[in-house]
């Protein structure tokens, strides 16, 4: 089995080494992440300027291609350039959950739904934020549920957003397979001045507060389940087609009409 790794926290985080070190035994693991952390970067990808690969060795643990792009450019020039396709790809770990709104922003699940265009199966893994990340502990979660999903034979494309809960006070009480939250971050911006007299804006904000019969991916990790939520790279909203296209739309553009 052939697992291709990438992340969005860059290939020197510990996620990824930790990810790497929970599945190394399963196969033929090639490592092609971003130079640089890329959180929140969402599905972008670089095609204004080239991009600079090079092979790196990480603290003795693992090879990989560093590459000076998003999570995207990376499966796909993993797949296009650098590796031999993937029977599965796994992104992460990231440093802090991705659920609600900010799966849109996540470099992370870029890096699975990217890998889902291709047709291959994937999984994202994303450990809530706490005091003390223990990525060794949330690789041996993520590769049980990898084992679960190899075994379960997913079909091309399929892609899981995972979402392992804080683990400081233990390890998670199971999994929820659930939806992804409708909810909104609490945001605000600070509002400075810099050095130069110029305005600058800091963005700030605070993952909002649940009731307690909520069933999403948020409620899933605040009550220490894994989150298991099955996504997809159409994001056509099926009930409300059926809604907009009964609307009275222009039937010409002609200006006689
Ligand atoms: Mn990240």
């Amino acid at each position: 089995m052939r697992i291709l790794l990438v992340n969005d926290d860059g290939i020197l985080a510990p996620g990824i080494e930790a990810l790497y070190e929970a599945v190394a035994d399963l196969g033929q693991v090639d490592v092609v992440a971003p130079e640089t952390s890329q959180s929140a970067v969402g599905h972008g990808i670089s095609v204004l300027t080239p991009m600079t690969v090079h092979r790196v060795h990480v603290n003795q643990v693992f090879h990989g291609w560093a590459v000076d792009g998003r999570p995207a450019d990376c499966v796909k020039l993993a797949i296009h350039e650098l590796v031999a396709r993937p029977d599965f790809v796994l992104s992460g770990i990231n440093a802090g959950a991705n659920t609600g709104a900010n799966v849109l922003y996540s470099g992370t699940v870029a890096g699975a739904l990217e890998a889902a265009f291709y047709r291959i199966p994937a999984l994202a893994f994303s450990l809530e934020l706490s005091d003390e990340l223990d990525f060794r502990r949330a690789g041996e979660v993520a590769r049980k549920i990898f084992l679960a999903f190899v075994a379960s034979q997913p079909e091309p494309g399929l892609c899981l957003n995972v979402n392992i809960p804080a683990l400081d006070h233990g390890l998670p009480r199971g999994v929820r397979c659930c939806a992804q939250g409708a909810v909104a971050m609490q945001e605000h911006y600070q509002h400075q001045t810099d050095g130069a007299g110029r305005s600058i804006y800091w963005l700030d904000g605070r993952l909002p507060e649940l009731d307690e019969a909520a069933v999403c991916d948020l409620a899933a990790i605040r009550q220490g389940y894994v989150a298991i939520t099955p996504l997809r790279c159409d994001l056509t909203d099926e009930r409300r087609l059926a809604q907009v296209r009964d609307w009275r739309w222009p039937r010409t553009f002609h200006e006689s009409a």
